[in-house]
């Protein structure tokens, strides 16, 4: 098999890891990748949302399959070009996309499917927005409707702070045409979980859990930003609430997506707040995460590859994925200053030696290599995963990695999996 990964963090990055593993494939490549998949697949100099040269490209190599990491690529239909050109995608088609790319359309497919959701209304108007907030209270939860780039959420504990977020969106621009049209939400109570599913159409295979860690800071404090840690598995979510998650959830929204004629290929990602009542949908993405893929994709024994294609062909009924035991933590590494300006590229040394640390595995996400040397390129630069028999065993795998590495520009959270070791299930 002859297989195209598309894009540059340390998401594709471990996807790379897992697909070169497998006996199935022939030929790797990543674009446009960065210095870590550039030692397991070709990197090539074209950018994750060129749909034309991604596809010109994969028709040129024979490329067997493409697998899409982040969302835009197929919000704006790259798996549709690549099947008019009659070329494998891991990703759904636009319309099936619109899971992610429109808050409405998710909420409408909830409403219609009888997937138990937050409470909700849409507006197009700030004046008719505002009156809705007063009548209704804080905490109350304002969304753009379009893609932001996880800049469209505001969780408002108090009516003055959800006005202040409608003006934001609707009348200040702050996140684009997204914020044209807003969803204003009940606010959930819960634990929040990340499930992910591998989906042919018709079939749903859990892909693992995780939970992430979005504030910068820690004790989960400061900015939000893509994603600071993550583990899995997530003690919260319980083999009967995950199953409560697929019936009531997932395998709904798929039936949903079918009838409609645009059924759902890839990998679901619902994210979940575990209520008093159950698992209800926060969100739903339309592929892995970053940094969730980090901490799955280690504990995953079956064959990615095998996998992946079986959902692309419709195969999933017959198919099955076996898992590691045990736990894995995946800890980012950030430049001074994300998520606001970073430090300048600056050179990260003693990768050999914290690679070599029992457990670990190291993931690039913003890197490159200038002159033989290994520089930072941007804001998340590397995730430094640990696995072990529990989260206390992977931390220590991951904060002894992590120690290992020179990088005086870099920092990160020294408390991912605080949740599951304060559980005592550490
Ligand atoms: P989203 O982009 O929809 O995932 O929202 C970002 C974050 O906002 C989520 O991960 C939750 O922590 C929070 N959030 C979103 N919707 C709600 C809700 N209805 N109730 C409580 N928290 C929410």
């Amino acid at each position: 098999m002859r297989v195209l990964v598309v894009g540059s963090g340390g998401r594709e990055h471990a996807l790379c890891w897992a697909l070169a593993a497998s006996p199935l494939l022939a030929k790797l490549w990543c674009a446009p990748g960065n210095a870590g998949t550039a030692d397991l697949a070709e990197n090539v100099p074209i950018g994750a949302l060129d749909i034309a040269a991604l596809v010109a490209f994969a028709l040129g190599n024979q490329v067997d399959l493409v697998v899409p990491g982040p969302e835009a690529p197929l919000v704006a239909g790259l798996a549709d070009a690549l099947e008019t050109a009659g070329i494998r995608c891991c990703g759904p088609s636009a319309a099936a996309a619109r899971l992610e790319g429109s808050k409405t359309f998710t909420k409408e497919l909830c409403d219609a499917a009888g997937i138990p959701t937050a409470l909700w209304e849409r507006f197009d108007d700030a004046a008719a927005a505002r009156a809705f907030v007063a009548k209704r209270g804080a905490p109350v939860v304002v969304k753009a409707d379009g893609l932001a780039a996880g800049k469209g959420v505001v969780v408002a504990t108090s009516v003055a702070e959800a006005e202040t977020a409608i003006t934001d969106f609707m009348e200040r621009g702050r996140v684009g045409d997204a914020g044209s049209a807003l969803v204003i939400e009940e606010c959930l109570v819960g634990e929040e979980v990340s499930l992910f599913a591998l989906c042919d159409g018709t079939n749903a295979l859990p892909l693992g859990a995780a939970q992430d860690h979005k504030r910068v800071g820690e004790g989960d404090t400061g900015p939000n930003t893509g994603g600071m840690g993550a583990y899995s598995p997530p003690p919260a979510l319980t083999p009967a609430l995950q199953r409560a998650a697929f019936d009531g959830i997932i395998r709904p929204a798929l039936a949903e997506l079918a009838r409609r004629g645009t059924p759902f290929r890839g990998i679901l990602f619902a994210g979940l707040m575990l209520t008093a009542d159950g698992p209800k949908l926060i969100e739903f993405n339309v592929r892995l995460g970053d940094p969730e893929t980090q901490c799955l994709l280690p504990r995953l024994q079956s064959d990615l590859l095998a996998a992946l294609l079986a959902a692309c062909d419709g195969e999933l009924a017959a198919f099955d994925l076996r898992w590691r035991p045990g736990a894995a933590v995946a800890v980012v590494m950030a430049a001074r200053g994300y998520p606001g300006e970073v430090a300048p590229p600056s050179e990260i040394r003693g990768l050999d030696r914290a690679a070599s640390v029992p457990g670990a595995q190291l993931f690039h996400g913003a890197t490159a290599r200038r002159d033989g040397r290994l520089v930072s390129t941007g804001g998340r630069v590397l995730t430094v995963c640990g696995t072990g028999p529990d989260v206390r065993a992977a931390c220590d795998a991951a904060y002894a990695a992590v120690d290992a590495i020179d990088w005086p520009d870099g920092f990160c959270r020294r408390d991912i999996g605080w949740h599951a070791l304060g559980r005592g299930q550490g």
